[in-house]
C-alpha cells in the first residue's frame, strides 16, 4: 500500500500506516541528462528530502564529522573514499526524521557494487525505485557542449537552443562569454565513458528486479521531460 499521488498530495500522512514503507527514488543517468534539473522540482512534488552524496560529503567534511575527518584523509591522499564510508554517511543521513516518508537519492550508487551494498543495508524496510534519465551521448554532447555562460552575470546561453544575439557577447549585459571547462567535448565524452563502464550496468542490475527500474526519455523541454517523470511515477504504483 504505497500511492505516489498520495505521497504527492501530502495524504501520506493521515493514511500513514505500520506497513506504509518509505518511498527511496534512486536518480540515475549521464552526466547533462537532467537529474540536476529534475532534482528539486520532483523533491518538492512529492515531498520528499532530496540527498545528494556529492553535498553529504561536502557538508560532513565541512562541519568536520567524524565520518567528515575519515573521508578527508583518503580524499587528501587522492584515494577514492571507500564504499563502506560512504554508505555510512547515507544512513547517518537517512536515519533523520524528514526522511521517514522516503528520499531521492542523488550520486549514489555509481556501481553494482555500491548498489548491491545499499540494499543489503536496507533490506526490505523501503520500497526502492531507480528513476533512469535516458539521453543518447550524441544528444547530450549537442546538448552539453553548446553551452555558454557570461563572465559577469553567469547567465546561461546556448549556441544553438538560445544563441546571443552577438557571438561571444551575452544578451543581457553584454559580458564575455565562456565554456566551463566541464562543457568541454574531450571532458564530457571521458564522463561518459566512465558512466558507460561503472554506472550503467547499474541498469542492468535494477532491471533485474520487477517494476524497480523507471526509465524516462530526457530528451524535450524541462517542463515535457518533468510531465513525463511525474506520470512514470504515477504509472508505477
Ligand atoms: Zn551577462
Amino acid at each position: 500500500m504505497c500511492s505516489l499521488l498520495a505521497v504527492r498530495t501530502g495524504e501520506a500522512l493521515s493514511h500513514a500506516s505500520v506497513e506504509a514503507k518509505p518511498l527511496v527514488v534512486i536518480l540515475m543517468g549521464p552526466p547533462g541528462a537532467g537529474k540536476g534539473t529534475h532534482a528539486g522540482p520532483l523533491s518538492h512534488e512529492l515531498a520528499l528530502p532530496h540527498i545528494s552524496t556529492g553535498d553529504l560529503f561536502r557538508e560532513n567534511i565541512r562541519n568536520q564529522t567524524p565520518l567528515g575527518l575519515k573521508a578527508k584523509e583518503f580524499i587528501d591522499q587522492g584515494k577514492l573514499v571507500p564504499d563502506d564510508l560512504v554508505l555510512d554517511m547515507l544512513f547517518n543521513r537517512i536515519s533523520k526524521d524528514d526522511c521517514k516518508q522516503g528520499y531521492l537519492l542523488d550520486g549514489f550508487p555509481r556501481t553494482v557494487a555500491q548498489a548491491q551494498a545499499f540494499e543489503q543495508r536496507l533490506g526490505s524496510s523501503s520500497t526502492l525505485l531507480a528513476l533512469h534519465f535516458a539521453v543518447e551521448d550524441e544528444a547530450l554532447v549537442e546538448r552539453i557542449t553548446g553551452r555558454l555562460s557570461c563572465k559577469q552575470c553567469s547567465r546561461p546561453h546556448h549556441l544553438k537552443f538560445d544563441p546571443p544575439k552577438a557571438p561571444g557577447q551575452c544578451d543581457s549585459c553584454g559580458g564575455p562569454l565562456y565554456q566551463r571547462d566541464d562543457d568541454r567535448e574531450e571532458v564530457l565524452r571521458k564522463r561518459l565513458e566512465v558512466y558507460h563502464t561503472q554506472t550503467e550496468p547499474l541498469i542492468a542490475h535494477f532491471s533485474k528486479k520487477e517494476g524497480l527500474l523507471l526509465e524516462v526519455d530526457s530528451i524535450g523541454s524541462k517542463e515535457e521531460v518533468f510531465h513525463r517523470v511525474l506520470e512514470t511515477l504515477d504509472a508505477s504504483h
